[in-house]
């Protein structure tokens, strides 16, 4: 069968068979879908054989790139032991060594944070981030912080605390605990009626303060905000969980700097735990390891998952402290035990491509050498800022949301009729880039690895597309 007949075979039974994620599938059937059928480096091949940069590092989990030599091999010498075996009861290599990794990359935040200046070392053991609880996604990894927050208390006989307190514009995972935490209306409004009670703290949203404020005369007003809600219910609420930095998927919203400091004292001062989501900002994406580095933040969970395997296999982890761990500790019969667990928890080949990711972190200086990236893209999209359609660019590290806008002096959006952010993405589709939008904010989160000429190539298609789309 030669390429274009196999093409259309494909794309005749993709539009049979297949529902698309996060796709109104009636506007999919029109369209002509890339099939795409290789990846090397920043890039993606279509079946065609066209090359396309990968602006979105494949839905914000590429690290190192595609074809990585040292996680391909590490995945090869994986399949030749095992390629699976449960964590129910039976332990293996890969998931023992990548906890070890993941605890001393998830203490250094506890060297940096606040907590080490107590002078008690029980205490700081006790508030140590040190066991690892795997899963296989995002959404699981929230749901299992959620369920051993709330199952912490109840434990301690603290039976009051039944409900979580949230932030606007939040996105935790899909699944319907990580959805009663989450935001976003368009995505969660429908689903009102199955969520559990949860309070909702403003968004530190500077470019569209739902209080009014300005920033930085607000003095973070926000926080303020979030205070009189802790104040008033802290004997309910069991945590707070929040994306620390940036709010992904509410469309790239960075928080002002030392808005999550506040948000940790606050914690502490009403005996709420802290839940940082950095299932997208961990592992490099931000600029540091992980995003609650920037703010010398050290949380009661985090959750992580995205770019944990360097973008290739489906894997998350939720860290706890010494804490929290301790209170589920007794005999069998007591019913402490944390009864949950899925499938693939901790799968074999997905842990090694994890250790693999980690150790090209350190042999390659990832972190290090993308400090200059990050200062190029800054560059390039100082221009792109000054378009008549762009209302604001956010960025922090690599993770970047450019928002556009109808009226630029009175922020008016883009209706949803409009679809201007898909307009952008399919123009630059056209110019060779891949790039998928949030409503009217513009994603660009490439993968750490893309090299500087490649970066230039992403901005100037990103802003010809912006360009084209909105000026004609
Ligand atoms: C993507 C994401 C999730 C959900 O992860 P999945 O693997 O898609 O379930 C949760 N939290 C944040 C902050 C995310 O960006």
């Amino acid at each position: 069968m030669g390429i274009q007949s196999l093409k259309k075979q494909l794309e005749r039974q993709d539009k049979k068979y297949l529902w698309h994620p996060f796709t109104q599938m009636r506007e999919w059937a029109e369209e002509t879908p890339i099939i795409i059928t290789e990846g090397h480096g920043s890039f993606l091949k279509d079946i065609s054989g066209r090359w396309y940069l990968d602006g979105v590092s494949s839905v914000w989990v590429t690290v190192h790139g595609h074809r990585k030599k040292e996680i391909d091999d590490a995945i090869k010498e994986q399949i030749d032991k095992i390629s699976h075996s449960t964590l129910l009861g039976l332990t293996h290599p890969p998931a023992i060594k990548l906890a070890e990794k993941l605890i001393k990359l998830a203490q250094k935040l506890e060297v940096r944070s606040e907590k080490l200046k107590t002078p008690n070392s029980k205490l700081q053991t006790l508030n140590s981030l040190n066991k690892v609880f795997y899963s296989d996604n995002g959404s699981t990894a929230v749901e299992i912080a959620l369920k051993m927050a709330f199952q912490y208390w109840q434990h301690r006989g603290i039976k009051s605390k039944k409900s979580f307190l949230s932030l606007n514009n939040a996105y935790h995972g899909d699944t319907i605990g990580a959805v009663s935490v989450g935001g976003i209306n368009i995505f969660h409004k429908i689903f009102s009626p199955l969520l559990f009670k949860t309070y909702k703290a403003p968004s530190p949203y500077c470019y569209r303060c739902e209080l009014g404020k300005k920033y930085p005369s607000c003095n973070m007003f926000c926080l303020n905000a979030m205070g009189k809600i802790m104040q008033k219910h802290h004997k309910e609420i069991v945590g707070l969980i929040i994306e620390p930095i940036v709010q992904g998927a509410g469309g790239m919203i960075v928080s002002p700097p030392g808005y999550l400091k506040g948000v940790r004292k606050l914690c502490s001062k009403y005996n709420i735990l802290m839940i940082a989501d950095e299932v997208a900002t961990g592992f490099g994406r931000t600029g540091k390891m992980f995003a609650c580095e920037h703010e010398k933040v050290s949380p009661d969970i985090l959750c992580l998952a995205k770019g944990i395997t360097g973008g290739y296999l489906p894997l998350a982890a939720t860290i706890t402290t010494e804490r929290i761990y301790n209170v589920f500790l007794g005999r069998y019969r007591d019913l402490k035990t944390f009864f949950h667990g899925h499938t693939y928890t901790g799968n074999q080949l997905a842990c090694a491509a994890a250790i693999a990711n980690l150790e090209i972190f350190k042999k390659e200086n990832t972190l290090k050498k993308l400090q200059k990236k990050i200062e190029f893209l800054k560059k390039g999209l100082s221009k792109t800022a000054e378009f008549s359609h762009v209302g604001d660019v956010r960025q922090k590290g690599f993770m970047i949301g450019i928002e556009l806008v109808k009226d630029k002096k009175t922020k008016e959006s883009y209706s949803l009729k409009e679809k201007m952010g898909w307009k952008v993405c399919y123009k630059a589709r056209e110019k060779g880039l891949i790039i998928r939008p949030l409503g009217n904010v513009i994603v660009l989160m490439p993968p750490l690895s893309i090299s500087q000429q490649e970066l230039r190539r992403l901005i100037q298609i990103t802003a010809e597309a912006i360009r084209e789309a909105t000026e004609h």
